[in-house]
């Protein structure tokens, strides 16, 4: 049964871009006469602002999208405590104390997510009173598994490349799970077969293909799409205040009608989605 999902993080309204990927995600889920879930990614700390999950449940509404809604992220501490638990006793994880800038003054390589972490802690088993986050040592992780594939519906079949982005975080300093571990654990416990979300995403799932392997999860196919781009070409981000959804669901505007507009490719706003 395909099983699709959207995954909004509560840290800001929704633009087009999140409609443009609920509504592929949702009628392909229901073209196979599968499921659509809602999940709420509240694991941001002080950035999650719990009241904006209600807004987004009302502009899916409004956009006559119908959904499952599964358990939010904040709730699922304990199997994000346990998997890392796991990967520790395997080896793969290492505490690590270094700050942002630390990272980006010590990286040589910058990756598709930013500068690469070059290891700094790695070999560490302790980080004493301070406390730290914990990394995956990529490379002895790659070690246990192999090389890796992963399916992409619009890139096709794709060699995992997880080095390219270095060691990622997988617990934070103040957080039982980052984003990667979180959204694999997740996506595993919600029984999801195709992930669909933006291409900013791309690099991400080889982090994400890595987990599944050495936690054996099962492995489901992709979908990055393309991103929304505004009036100057600029993707479209909730930091620069890019019209959210809310504004026209306010305004009175008709749902049902954007969403069919979104389907035909035709974009409110001047927007426009970014090119092959
Ligand atoms: N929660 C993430 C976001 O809102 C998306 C996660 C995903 O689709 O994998 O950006």
């Amino acid at each position: 049964m395909t099983v699709t999902r959207f995954a909004p993080s509560p840290n800001g309204p929704l633009h087009w871009g999140h409609a443009y990927s609920a509504i592929v995600a949702h009628d392909l889920a229901r073209q196979a006469g599968g499921r659509f879930l809602l999940r709420i990614e509240d694991i941001d700390g002080p950035r999650s602002r719990p009241e904006l999950a209600d807004e987004f449940r009302r502009d899916l509404e409004w956009l006559g999208l119908e959904w499952e809604e599964v358990p939010a992220q904040g709730t699922r501490g304990a199997s994000y405590i346990l998997a890392a638990q796991r990967l520790r006793d395997a080896g793969l994880l290492y505490p690590c104390t270094c700050t942002r800038a630390e990272v980006a003054e010590a990286a040589s390589t910058i990756g598709p997510e930013g500068p690469v972490y070059p290891g700094t802690c790695r070999g560490r088993s302790d980080v004493g009173e301070e406390g730290g986050a914990w990394r995956l040592d990529v490379r002895r992780a790659l070690d246990l598994t192999g090389p890796l594939t992963w399916h992409d519906a619009l890139a096709g079949e794709q060699a995992a490349d997880p080095l390219s982005i270095g060691d990622p975080v997988l617990v934070r300093k103040d957080l039982p799970a980052s984003y990667h571990l979180a959204v694999t654990l997740d996506d595993a416990a919600d029984g999801v077969t195709l992930v669909m979300r933006g291409r900013d995403l791309f690099a991400a799932t080889h982090v994400h293909r890595l987990l599944q392997a050495v936690l054996g999860l099962p492995v489901p196919r992709w979908h990055h799409h393309a991103l929304l781009l505004d009036e100057d070409g600029r993707k479209l981000a909730k930091r620069r205040r890019s019209k959210a959804l809310s504004d026209h669901r306010e305004a009175g505007e008709n749902g049902l009608a954007w969403a069919e507009k979104v389907r035909m490719g035709k974009w409110p706003c001047g927007n426009r989605l970014e090119k092959d």
